[in-house]
């Protein structure tokens, strides 16, 4: 396995992969990898012949900078799991290597799915998050580019990133990766402390009810539901929204022609986790 910190000497050496028309597959991270990253790594592996991965705590795409300070950093266990893996190249640039000039977003719009959930909660996240996949994108230029459904807001705009801007790059979603007791495997999760942690689970047992009740409740009532479940818990639950899959708009009547998820967002004790589930 290759470590790079320097972009130039990346895009030499994939540059040579290249003329031998071999297939680049691309996983970016923030590090802290856990069997969630492992799974879009595996996947990458299998199916490409080189599989590049970024390890970078992208400042642009925290508008919490208490968030960003926190982010766990694991990169000595990272770049183990990595090569055991047998992941071929690794790219941990700094932030001047990336943001040379000033460490700030560029402004996209992507049909409104940037100003939904996440996007009303963390607002310029999307701005943050597009301008550094892009970035990788024109220094990669991978064939094809992995994501996880965990993020599943982030894997829709990445779709529309490529789609607007003409990038050449083939986006894969890939299913959420959980802990055995249901939890959506993410980096924070680290951060919980044993009590938190033992109350987590309760976001994805909440979502699978929901799931049992779209046939028969209101979307209203399901939201009803959910905000009551919380309210008896110490989650603080900042949004809970049933939208359409492709539009990400927020549905009042679930029409089961198109595809509906429900997606959810809570805060424990300073520590943001996300979850979603198909309807
Ligand atoms: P992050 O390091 O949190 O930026 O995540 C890097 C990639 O891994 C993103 O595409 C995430 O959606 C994905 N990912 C994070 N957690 C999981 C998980 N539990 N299952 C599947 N993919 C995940």
């Amino acid at each position: 396995m290759q470590i790079f910190k320097k972009k130039n000497a990346l895009i030499h050496c994939l540059s040579l992969l290249k003329e031998k028309n071999k297939l680049i597959g691309f996983v970016p991270t923030m590090g802290a990898l856990h069997k969630g990253h492992q799974s879009l790594v595996k996947n990458s592996i299998e199916n490409n012949d080189v599989t590049v991965v970024s390890i970078f705590v992208n400042p642009t795409q925290f508008n919490n900078p208490d968030d960003l300070k926190k982010y766990p950093k694991t990169l000595k266990e990272d770049l183990e799991l990595l090569e055991n893996i047998g992941c071929d190249f690794v790219f941990i640039p700094t932030v001047e290597e990336i943001y040379a000039q000033a460490v700030v977003s560029k402004s996209y719009s992507f049909d409104g799915i940037e100003n939904q959930m996440e996007g009303k909660f963390r607002k310029g996240h999307f701005d943050g998050v597009a301008t550094i996949v892009q970035a990788f994108f024109e220094i990669i230029k991978p064939d094809t580019s992995y994501f996880g459904e965990k993020d599943f807001q982030q894997l829709q705009v990445v779709k529309k990133l490529t789609e607007k801007e003409n990038i050449p790059v083939k986006v894969i979603g890939c299913p959420i990766y959980r802990e055995n007791d249901g939890l959506a495997m993410s980096s924070r999760n680290i951060r919980l402390s044993k009590e938190q942690r033992s109350e987590a689970p309760f976001i994805y047992q909440t979502l699978k009810k929901v799931v049992g009740f779209a046939k028969t409740k209101s979307v209203k009532d399901m939201y009803e539901f959910v905000k009551n479940e919380f309210a008896t818990t110490s989650l603080e639950l900042e949004y809970f929204t049933i939208a359409e899959e492709n539009t990400l708009a927020e549905v009042s009547e679930i029409n089961f022609d198109k595809k509906n998820r429900a997606f959810i967002a809570v805060n424990i004790g300073g520590i943001r986790l996300i979850d979603n589930i198909s309807l």
